[in-house]
C-alpha cells in the first residue's frame, strides 16, 4: 500500500480523500491556501503545506509548488479530487516525471478524453453510441456546415471541442442563425479554453443525464459499478443526483455498463472514471468521458457497496480490482443533495461563518462535509460545502430519508440552498422519477 498521499484539494472532497487514507492506514499531507488553514482536513492531516494565497490560480492550480510540498514532505502519491488539477493532463505528467504517483488514468488518456472531439471519436470507435453531428472539427467552409446541420436537422449545437464546465456551447434553431452561432462560439472558446475548434451535435430536446461510473486496475481489469441519473441541473451543473436511474431496464443497464467497462480496456484506462450520456426515446448518446472522482461517487457506493475511493488508492498502489463484475449487485436506492452555500432564490454565493452545525443522521443518511460551527466558508471558491446522501431499499423510501434529514440539519450563519431541495422532495413529477436535464430550470421559472 501506499505510505502517504499528498491532497491536492480542499474542502468536502479533501476530507473524503483523507478519510479513505487513515482507514488503509496512509499518512495524509493536506496542502492549502492562505485562506484555508482551519479546514477541517487540514486540521486532520499528518502534515500540511500552505501552498499560495487565496486565488485558486496561485494556490490549488500553482503546480510548482504542489509538486514541491510533495518533495518536502516525501509524500509518495497525489490525488488531485475534483476540479482544479483534476483533469489536467499536464499536470498528471509533470507528478509522475517528478517521481511520484498519479491517483488517475495515465496523462495520455486525459489528454485523449479531455479533447471532446477525440474523445467522442475514440468511443464511437468503441463501440459506444454517440450524438449524430460532425465527425470532427467544423472547417471554414459555411456551405459544409449548412449541408451537415440539414443533414442533421435542426436544433443543432455548436460545441467547443476544448469546453467544459457547461460553457462554449450554442443552440441553433434555424438556418440563418447557423453562421453566427459558429462565429461567436469561435470567438468564445479562444477567449475561455484557447482553442476556437468547434463542432455540431444533434440538439436533443429533452434528454436525461445518465452516466455509468467505471473502475480500472490497469492489469486488464475494468467494470462498471452501473449508472447514476443526474438530471436535475441547473445551468447545466447538478443539483440533485441518484442511483440506479428510474426505470432503466436491466437489460440496457448491462448492455451499456459492459460497453462502457470495454471502453475503457480499448483506451488503456486506469483508477475511476464515468461515461456522461444524455438518454432520450430509450437511447443513449455518449457526450463525455470524466477522468477523475465525481462528485456523485457516493450514491453508487451506496447501492453497491463498493469504496470508489479505496478502490483507486489500491489501484493506484499497483493492486488489482478486489472484487469481479459478477461481484457486483445494485440494492436498494440512494439520492445526493448538493448543499451549496447559496441563497436559495437568487443563488448568490453566501460566504461567512457557520455559526451553529447540526449534522442529519439516523439509518440509511451519510453526510459527506467539511464543516463545523465556528467553521468560515471563504469567498474564494465553489460554494458546494456539504451533501447528504440518503439511502433506502426503494427510491420511495431513500426521499423520504432525504427529506428527514434535510429538514433535520441546521446551518445557522450562512445561507444555504436546502430549501430548495425539501422543496424537490415533496415535488410530484421528482417523487415519480424520470424527468429531463430541463425539468428544474422550468420548475424555478428560470
Ligand atoms: P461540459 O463538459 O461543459 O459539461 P457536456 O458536453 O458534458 O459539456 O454537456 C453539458 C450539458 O450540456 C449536458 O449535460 C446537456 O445538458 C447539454 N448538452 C450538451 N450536448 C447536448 C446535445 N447534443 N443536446 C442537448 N443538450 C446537450
Amino acid at each position: 500500500m501506499l505510505d502517504k498521499v499528498l491532497i491536492a484539494n480542499r474542502g468536502e472532497v479533501a476530507l473524503r480523500i483523507q478519510r479513505a487514507c487513515r482507514e488503509l492506514g496512509i499518512k495524509t499531507v493536506a496542502v492549502h491556501s492562505t485562506a484555508d488553514a482551519n479546514l477541517k482536513h487540514v486540521l486532520l492531516a499528518d502534515e500540511t503545506v500552505c501552498i499560495g494565497p487565496p486565488p485558486s490560480s496561485q494556490s490549488y492550480l500553482n503546480m510548482p509548488a504542489i509538486i514541491s510540498a510533495a518533495e518536502v514532505t516525501d509524500a509518495e502519491a497525489i490525488h488531485p479530487g475534483f476540479g482544479f488539477l483534476s483533469e489536467n493532463a499536464d499536470f498528471a505528467e509533470r507528478v509522475q516525471n517528478s517521481g511520484f504517483v498519479f491517483i488517475g488514468p495515465p496523462p495520455e488518456v486525459i489528454r485523449l478524453m479531455g479533447d471532446k472531439i477525440s474523445a467522442k471519436d475514440a468511443m464511437r470507435k468503441a463501440g459506444l453510441p454517440t450524438v449524430p453531428g460532425s465527425d470532427g472539427p467544423l472547417g471554414d467552409a459555411l456551405d459544409e456546415s449548412l449541408r451537415l446541420a440539414r443533414d442533421i436537422g435542426y436544433p443543432v449545437i455548436i460545441k467547443a471541442a476544448a469546453g467544459g464546465g457547461g460553457r462554449g456551447m450554442r443552440v441553433v434553431h434555424t438556418e440563418a442563425s447557423l453562421a453566427n452561432a459558429i462565429s461567436i462560439t469561435r470567438v468564445e472558446a479562444r477567449a475561455a479554453f484557447g482553442s476556437d475548434i468547434v463542432y455540431m451535435e444533434k440538439f436533443l430536446g429533452r434528454p436525461r443525464h445518465i452516466e455509468f461510473q467505471v473502475l480500472a486496475d490497469g492489469h486488464g481489469n475494468a467494470v462498471y459499478l452501473f449508472e447514476r441519473d443526474c438530471s436535475m441541473q441547473r445551468r447545466h451543473q447538478k443539483v440533485i443526483e441518484e442511483a440506479p436511474a428510474p426505470g432503466l431496464s436491466e437489460e440496457l443497464r448491462r448492455t451499456m455498463g459492459e460497453r462502457c467497462a470495454n471502453a475503457c480496456l480499448e483506451v488503456g484506462y486506469r483508477s475511476a472514471g464515468t461515461f456522461e450520456f444524455l438518454f432520450q426515446d430509450g437511447q443513449f448518446f455518449f457526450i463525455e468521458m470524466n477522468t477523475r472522482l465525481q462528485v456523485e461517487h457516493p450514491v453508487t457506493e451506496l447501492i453497491t457497496g463498493v469504496d470508489i475511493v479505496r478502490e483507486q488508492l489500491r489501484i493506484a498502489a499497483g493492486e488489482r480490482l478486489s472484487f469481479r463484475q459478477e461481484d457486483l449487485v445494485v440494492r436498494g436506492h440512494a439520492i445526493e443533495c448538493r448543499i451549496n452555500a447559496e441563497d436559495p432564490k437568487t443563488f448568490m454565493p453566501s460566504p461567512g461563518t457557520v455559526t451553529l452545525w447540526h449534522a442529519p443522521g439516523g439509518p440509511g443518511v451519510r453526510v459527506d462535509s467539511h464543516l463545523y460551527s465556528g467553521y468560515a466558508v471563504p469567498p474564494f471558491y465553489d460554494s458546494m460545502v456539504a451533501k447528504i446522501i440518503a439511502y433506502g431499499d426503494s427510491r420511495a423510501s431513500a426521499i423520504a430519508r432525504m427529506h428527514g434529514a434535510l429538514t433535520e440539519m441546521v446551518v445557522d450563519g450562512i445561507k444555504t440552498n436546502i430549501p430548495l431541495h425539501i422543496e424537490i422532495m415533496q415535488h410530484s413529477a421528482f417523487k415519480a422519477g424520470g424527468t429531463d436535464i430541463h425539468y428544474l430550470e422550468k420548475r424555478l421559472g428560470l
